[in-house]
């Protein structure tokens, strides 16, 4: 039988289209002659155009110059046997071929509407894990443009032999934070299952109770330590946990102590934590590994950009950690990646576990990485060359005189669009720095006759979609995260959107 997709329909009350699952061209048939079968339908096919006179129309002509033929026929087809089964009673249909066409077209994009294509982020927040996390560096997205034919990935140009794999990023990974050695995988997940799989299989693994992290996307640290053959020991309690109650949990099985960063939450008040320098303190001379979870992964001082202190992994190194893993794609704002640093002979071992080539990274991610790296050398040169840290460091004033700039360029659309300039609170997203609210500024904004769900929909609609957030009943656009150069293309989709409006 034919897997199911989902095939969009038109229904018979003439309202929006709507998604039914459907699994086969027979189904599909049934649907609709059940529905014609309610019409007093004498000859259905009577006026309809061909496939084929539809495919030369203009409005089709304009999709099959940018979207496979097969697809494009496929929706053609789709609204003729909807039409169909509208039955005599819809005439305005009936053989018009612009009208087929256009809802020909309107069900293709329907359909195909969710591809993954650049949006506008008027969210506030700057790792929005549904908007792709990190916004990449124009180095890392101009080697990724030059990648149209084929590099050396995994070739030693010297010798002409096999090659290591991600070698200059995990260079410039040691450089930057005083390790041995560092690899990369697909996630932060990723890396700490392997790292866990490897050296700690069927023993145990001690983290406090305060620690045990769940990420959005159903990760949750106990089953990350599970799926490895770990076994967890949990220690101490939620809010405090002391270096004795790591010391007293240590028994022969013991393999590890791992830290995990509380990266999306706070445990605050009456709380307690046990640092990597004390870990160091509390293994002594013993056969146990200090692992860090980083988790966002700072490679900054996050201070100097006016935020509370995150630990960097080079912290973590210099306090003594075998190893560290993190993201590469929260605050160091590269691709999506997972980073495991440490001691050489630690990295060997686990470059040596199956699940090492299960979970490496192709060369999109290591040309990304390494261009985004790259940047951190010159930390000077990151609020303007980093977009990450340029949306993190972008002056209040400077956010504010942007949100002025687009209300003014709104304004003239007309009476029906109202919009302010309002205080907005930005947010650093991706699971790190939860409780940091970054003042910003956005546009709030209205069209009459739209409620601000609707307006937030169309929004999204638009070619580029815009994606905003709801306040109350208006729509919110936080300049801190619309990058420079797209205001002309929200300017746009307002235009289209009140055009639109004042038309019906
Ligand atoms: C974000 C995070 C993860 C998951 O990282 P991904 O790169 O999204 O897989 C795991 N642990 C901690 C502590 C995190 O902050």
């Amino acid at each position: 039988m034919a897997p199911a997709v989902f095939k969009t329909v038109m229904p018979l009350d003439g309202g929006g289209w709507v998604r039914l699952p459907f699994t086969s061209a027979t189904f599909f048939r049934g649907v609709m002659s059940n529905q014609s079968n309610q019409g007093k339908n004498t000859d259905p096919r009577r006026g309809l155009p061909s496939v084929s006179a539809l495919l030369e129309t203009p409005r089709i002509r304009e999709l099959l110059a940018s979207h496979p033929r097969p697809l494009v026929v496929e929706a053609v087809r789709a609204t003729l046997e909807a039409c169909r089964a509208v039955g005599p009673d819809a005439t305005e249909t009936r053989g018009e071929l612009p009208v087929i066409a256009e809802k020909a077209a309107a069900h293709f994009e329907n359909v195909w509407r969710d591809r993954i294509r650049p949006v506008i982020n008027g969210t506030g927040i700057i790792l929005h894990t549904g908007l792709g996390r990190a916004v990449l560096p124009k180095t890392a997205v101009d080697a990724l443009a030059q990648l149209d034919g084929c590099c050396n990935l995994q070739i030693d140009l010297d010798t002409g032999k096999r090659g290591k794999r991600n070698y200059v990023t995990e260079q410039l990974l040691c450089r930057l934070t005083g390790a041995e050695a560092a690899m990369v995988v697909n996630n932060n997940a990723a890396a700490t299952l392997l790292l866990l799989s490897s050296l700690c299989a069927h023993r145990e693994v001690i983290v406090s109770r305060g620690q045990l992290v769940e990420i959005g996307g159903s990760y949750r640290l106990p089953d990350c330590v599970h799926q490895s053959g770990a076994l967890l020991v949990e220690v101490g309690t939620t809010n405090k946990t002391h270096p004795r109650d790591y010391a007293e949990a240590i028994t022969d099985n013991t393999a590890a102590l791992l830290r995990v960063n509380p990266s999306n939450y706070r445990v605050v008040g009456f709380s307690k934590s046990v640092s990597i320098a004390e870990l160091v303190a509390v293994r002594g001379d013993r056969p146990l590994l200090v692992i860090d979870d980083l988790g966002c992964g700072a490679l900054v001082n996050l201070e100097e950009f006016g935020l509370p202190h995150e630990p960097t992994a080079q912290d973590s190194i210099a306090a003594g950690a075998d190893l560290v893993c993190f993201s590469g794609d929260k605050l160091i704002g590269g691709p999506q990646s997972g980073i495991i640093i440490g001691k050489k002979h630690l990295i060997d071992r686990i470059r040596k576990h199956p699940l090492t080539r299960m979970l490496r990274v192709g060369k999109l991610t290591d040309m990304a990485l390494e261009q985004t790296l790259r940047l951190f050398f010159e930390p000077e040169t990151l609020r303007a060359q980093h977009p990450t840290y340029r949306m993190l460091s972008m002056p209040l004033e400077r956010v504010e005189a942007r949100a002025e700039a687009l209300a003014a360029a709104l304004v003239a659309l007309g009476t029906s669009l109202e919009c302010a300039v309002e205080p907005a609170e930005s947010a650093v997203g991706g699971g790190s720095l939860p409780d940091e609210a970054i003042p910003s500024a956005g546009v709030k904004a209205a069209v009459s006759g739209l409620s601000a769900d609707d307006l937030a929909r169309r929004l999204r609609h638009n070619e580029p979609p815009v994606i905003a957030q709801i306040r109350g009943d208006r729509v919110m656009l936080d300049m801190r995260t619309v990058l420079d150069g797209e205001e002309a293309a929200i300017v746009e989709a307002f235009r289209r959107i009140v055009e639109h409006v004042n038309s019906t």
